[in-house]
């Protein structure tokens, strides 16, 4: 499919719409009401920190919301405002935050379901208004929801827009895109909708499994069970890693990121040779800013001396998981919460979710005598969450 052709037809539409209802102001103001916190906002005031009793919490320096989640949050609100009575889809969660996507189904908006990963646009009906959340959608649900006559209100943030433009630049000149991410996050998946050829790795130890098939160290058979689920429908590994370009999910390890757009350009510089690199490999840079505020902001908490650090943001938060990875990478103790409801403050408890493992319980997790808590959260976490968490940290602590 042309998606670029697509792309255009769509935006001249006039049941699309991909710059809300209301005035930047407005939207602002909306959102401070709704999401900010006064006690936040001490504490930064406070160079960071808060100091209660035997209590230190120490704060990143850039964390919590970014700009394109706090822009896809207050559209969604201005549409159901704007179409006050009609049918409002989302094809997915806005963001990856269970309430902010809790307050929205409380505005009857609904979700679209999937099961086992497909989704049921069955009670999607002609003339209803469909949300397209912050990290996109595929070409493929675009389509559908436009030929339905569906209204279409997209809040793809403009960061991954970017990265669509660049798997489609690397379509246009019949590059692979290798694309740094998860291949079954909803991201992910809309940029290999917009690609040509693509294959996706999930981190540095798959992009060097890869590097070696191009350098004639692979095993063909091997390479295409390990990468069925994660590559273009047809993928031949043997001529679609002749030309490569690399794209990643916005909110990958920007590190890992790096890493791997230089190892993929190393390979085919050994390859091919400094003359013909251009032909062969595509740089790219699009790595979100707010992520790698965050990453940098936590890479300076995680020097800092701490006790302990609790990662606030949805489990299924990719942003927020890699936070996680680097105070686990720097060997601290570390605990990742999805909503504040996760510490019990009567038996000082923490209910959190260990890197790659499933929920536990753990009780006594905040230490006697004075204990330094670090503390950051994912792009899709408000302020007003990580306040309630402080709060109760107060709590436990004042027993
Ligand atoms: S993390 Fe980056 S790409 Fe994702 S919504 Fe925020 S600004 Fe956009």
């Amino acid at each position: 499919m042309d998606t670029q052709a697509f792309k255009r037809s769509l935006h001249q539409s006039d049941r699309y719409n991909r710059r809300g209802f209301g005035s930047p102001t407005k939207r602002a103001q909306a959102l401070e009401k709704a999401y900010q916190s006064s006690l936040i906002t001490s504490i930064r005031d406070n160079g960071y920190g808060l100091e209660h009793g035997r209590l230190k919490v120490r704060l990143a320096e850039a964390f919590g919301f970014c700009w394109g989640v706090e822009r896809a949050v207050a559209m969604a609100y201005e549409t159901r405002r704007h179409y006050p009575n009609e049918n409002i889809w989302i094809t997915n969660e806005i963001i990856h935050n269970p309430s902010v996507n809790d307050h929205l189904r409380q505005m009857n908006v609904r979700f679209i379901s999937a099961e086992q990963g497909v989704k049921d646009f069955s009670d999607v009906g002609i003339g209803d208004v469909v949300i397209l959340p912050a990290f996109g959608a595929t070409v493929q649900e675009m389509q559908l929801l436009h030929e339905r006559g569906c209204h279409i209100i997209d809040t793809t943030c403009p960061w991954v827009s970017k990265v669509w433009h660049t798997v489609e630049k690397h379509k246009k000149h019949t590059f692979t895109s290798i694309i740094h991410g998860k291949y079954k996050h909803e991201e992910t998946l809309a940029t290999s909708s917009f690609a040509g050829t693509y294959l996706v790795v999930l981190d540095l130890a798959e992009a060097e499994y890869v590097a070696d098939y191009i350098l004639g160290k692979g095993d063909r058979k091997d390479f295409l069970e390990r990468f069925a689920k994660a590559s273009s429908p047809g993928f031949d590994p043997d001529t679609d890693l002749q030309r490569i370009g690399v794209a990643n999910q916005t909110t990958m390890l920007k590190s890992e990121t790096e890493e791997i757009g230089r190892l993929f350009e190393l390979t085919m510089l050994n390859k091919y040779g400094p003359m013909e690199l251009v032909n062969h490999f595509l740089a790219f840079n699009t790595i979100c800013d707010a992520t790698e505020e965050r990453q940098g902001a936590m890479f300076s908490l995680v020097d800092e001396p701490l006790d302990m650090l609790v990662v606030i943001g949805g489990f299924n938060s990719s942003n927020t998981t890699h936070l996680q990875e680097i105070a686990i990478s720097r060997g601290l103790r570390s605990f990742h919460i999805d909503t504040p409801e996760r510490i019990g403050e009567e038996d000082n408890s923490i209910t959190h979710m260990p890197l790659g493992q499933d929920i536990v319980k753990e009780k006594y997790f905040l230490p006697e005598g004075k204990v330094c808590v670090g503390i950051t959260s994912g792009a899709s976490t408000p302020d007003r969450v990580v306040e309630h968490v402080i709060q109760k940290l107060i709590k436990i602590s004042e027993l």
